[in-house]
Protein backbone atom coordinates (compact mmCIF):
# COMPACT_ATOMS: atom_id res chain seq x y z
CA UNK A 1 0.00 0.00 0.00
CA UNK A 2 1.47 3.54 -0.64
CA UNK A 3 0.38 7.17 0.34
CA UNK A 4 -2.10 7.51 -2.43
CA UNK A 5 -3.34 3.90 -2.59
CA UNK A 6 -7.19 4.40 -1.37
CA UNK A 7 -8.15 1.18 -1.63
CA UNK A 8 -9.50 1.37 1.88
CA UNK A 9 -11.59 4.28 1.35
CA UNK A 10 -15.25 4.35 2.85
CA UNK A 11 -17.91 3.84 0.34
CA UNK A 12 -18.99 6.81 -1.61
CA UNK A 13 -22.33 8.85 0.34
CA UNK A 14 -22.37 11.09 -2.93
CA UNK A 15 -25.96 11.12 -4.42
CA UNK A 16 -29.38 11.27 -2.70
CA UNK A 17 -30.17 8.98 0.57
CA UNK A 18 -33.27 6.83 0.34
CA UNK A 19 -34.04 3.90 2.88
CA UNK A 20 -35.12 0.66 1.38
CA UNK A 21 -36.64 -2.09 2.90
CA UNK A 22 -36.38 -5.60 2.00
CA UNK A 23 -39.06 -7.15 2.19
CA UNK A 24 -37.38 -10.86 2.32
CA UNK A 25 -36.18 -9.99 5.24
CA UNK A 26 -38.81 -8.02 6.97
CA UNK A 27 -40.98 -9.51 9.64
CA UNK A 28 -43.73 -7.17 10.03
CA UNK A 29 -42.81 -6.51 13.59
CA UNK A 30 -43.70 -2.77 12.88
CA UNK A 31 -40.98 -1.31 15.12
CA UNK A 32 -39.56 0.89 12.47
CA UNK A 33 -42.73 2.63 11.24
CA UNK A 34 -43.64 3.16 15.83
CA UNK A 35 -40.26 4.36 15.57
CA UNK A 36 -40.42 6.83 12.79
CA UNK A 37 -43.80 7.94 11.25
CA UNK A 38 -43.09 10.30 9.80
CA UNK A 39 -41.17 9.14 6.86
CA UNK A 40 -42.56 5.38 7.55
CA UNK A 41 -46.47 3.84 7.20
CA UNK A 42 -47.78 0.77 7.18
CA UNK A 43 -49.85 -1.16 4.69
CA UNK A 44 -53.41 -3.34 5.75
CA UNK A 45 -50.74 -6.41 6.01
CA UNK A 46 -48.67 -4.52 8.09
CA UNK A 47 -45.92 -4.13 5.83
CA UNK A 48 -43.84 -1.17 6.51
CA UNK A 49 -43.88 1.62 3.48
CA UNK A 50 -41.89 4.44 2.46
CA UNK A 51 -43.43 7.05 2.84
CA UNK A 52 -40.71 9.73 1.72
CA UNK A 53 -38.72 7.95 -0.98
CA UNK A 54 -35.90 10.55 -1.26
CA UNK A 55 -34.67 11.97 2.40
CA UNK A 56 -34.06 15.52 1.69
CA UNK A 57 -33.56 16.80 5.35
CA UNK A 58 -31.57 15.90 8.23
CA UNK A 59 -34.75 15.20 10.40
CA UNK A 60 -35.60 12.65 7.62
CA UNK A 61 -32.18 10.81 7.51
CA UNK A 62 -31.95 10.60 11.42
CA UNK A 63 -34.95 9.27 11.26
CA UNK A 64 -34.03 6.57 8.75
CA UNK A 65 -31.13 5.67 10.61
CA UNK A 66 -33.20 5.71 13.67
CA UNK A 67 -35.79 3.29 11.74
CA UNK A 68 -33.04 0.93 10.97
CA UNK A 69 -31.44 0.81 13.86
CA UNK A 70 -34.60 -0.25 15.73
CA UNK A 71 -35.32 -3.35 13.06
CA UNK A 72 -33.98 -6.61 14.43
CA UNK A 73 -34.12 -8.46 11.18
CA UNK A 74 -31.80 -5.70 9.59
CA UNK A 75 -34.34 -5.07 6.92
CA UNK A 76 -33.81 -1.25 6.13
CA UNK A 77 -30.83 0.74 4.84
CA UNK A 78 -30.33 3.62 3.55
CA UNK A 79 -28.70 3.86 -0.08
CA UNK A 80 -27.42 6.44 -2.17
CA UNK A 81 -28.32 6.51 -5.76
S1 LIG B 1 -38.96 -3.24 12.05
FE1 LIG B 1 -37.93 -4.33 10.36
S2 LIG B 1 -38.90 -6.36 10.36
FE2 LIG B 1 -40.23 -4.98 11.52
S3 LIG B 1 -41.73 -4.15 10.02
FE3 LIG B 1 -39.99 -2.71 10.12
S4 LIG B 1 -38.62 -3.38 8.45
FE4 LIG B 1 -40.01 -5.07 8.85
Amino acid sequence: MTLHDNSFAPPSRAGVPRLVVDRSACAGHGLCYGRSPQILDCDDAGDPVVLKALLSTDQEIAAAEAAALVCPERALSIEFN
